[in-house]
């Protein structure tokens, strides 16, 4: 692949492939790949481990104030071929994607205090370029200037479809039904807050794979890179 990198920002719907597409476009290019869901996910098993939610509604000075206390990580599990993510040092990778983690975690994300203190750690990480981001606002609001940007969705059956798949090979008990309002609910509120709703930026690439291969997106995608770089 080409010497130039870039920042690649994959903002879109929940549950709709994003993070499995910025993997492996991460892996083909050698970037380094940085999930931000999973950092309001850990923020939110805090908040859910001190008892600060109640009907999904936080008690947000203090998840504020236990904003300092909390120090995310990632790290390359090479067996398991994936990013394992840790708070404090401990791993919690399964407990951050259980529902009652997903259930709560768009509230969390709703509170300023917390997206600015977000905001600035993956700022942070991207200061060297070759990274793949994904998340909600990456390319509206963290990485603005990116050189590749894309919005990604798929209908909000299939996408709970997905999630349901995933969660039931694990050996979760889940019910599809309560998915699919999990998707529905949090795309709502991720698109309604004040603080950085979800939109497509205005020179964000759509990219709907309802009905395409995973294949098929990541060669779309890596020729829109190649576009960038200059590599034929
Ligand atoms: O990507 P994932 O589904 O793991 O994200 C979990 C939640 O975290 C989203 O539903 C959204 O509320 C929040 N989020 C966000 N901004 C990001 C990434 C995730 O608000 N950049």
């Amino acid at each position: 692949m080409s010497e130039k990198k870039i920042i690649i920002a994959i903002d879109g719907h929940s549950s709709c492939g994003k993070s499995t597409m910025a993997k492996s476009l991460a892996k083909k290019l050698g970037y380094v790949y940085i999930d931000t869901g999973a950092m309001y996910r850990v923020v939110t098993l805090v908040a859910l481990r001190n008892g600060w939610l109640k009907n999904k509604v936080p008690d947000n000075n203090k998840v504020i104030a236990s904003l300092k206390d909390i120090k995310i990580t990632f790290k390359w599990d090479e067996q398991l071929g994936k990013n394992t993510t840790f708070l404090n040092g401990e791993n919690v990778e399964d407990k951050i994607r259980q529902l009652e983690v997903s259930e709560n975690v768009s509230p969390i994300s709703t509170i300023a205090e917390v997206r600015y203190e977000m905001v600035r750690q993956q700022r942070e990480n991207g200061k060297a370029k070759g990274i793949v981001m994904d998340g909600r606002d990456i390319g509206t609001v963290v990485f603005p200037n990116a050189e590749l940007k894309i919005f990604m969705t798929a209908s909000p059956k299939i996408r709970a479809q997905r999630r349901f798949d995933e969660l039931t090979a694990k050996g979760d008990d889940v019910n599809f039904k309560e998915i699919l309002a999990n998707v529905e609910g949090r795309d709502k509120i991720d698109s309604t807050r004040a603080a950085s709703p979800l939109k497509q930026a205005n020179d964000a690439l759509l990219l709907d794979n309802s009905n395409i291969t995973r294949e098929e997106q990541l060669e779309w995608t890596i020729n829109k890179v190649k576009g960038i770089t200059g590599e034929k």
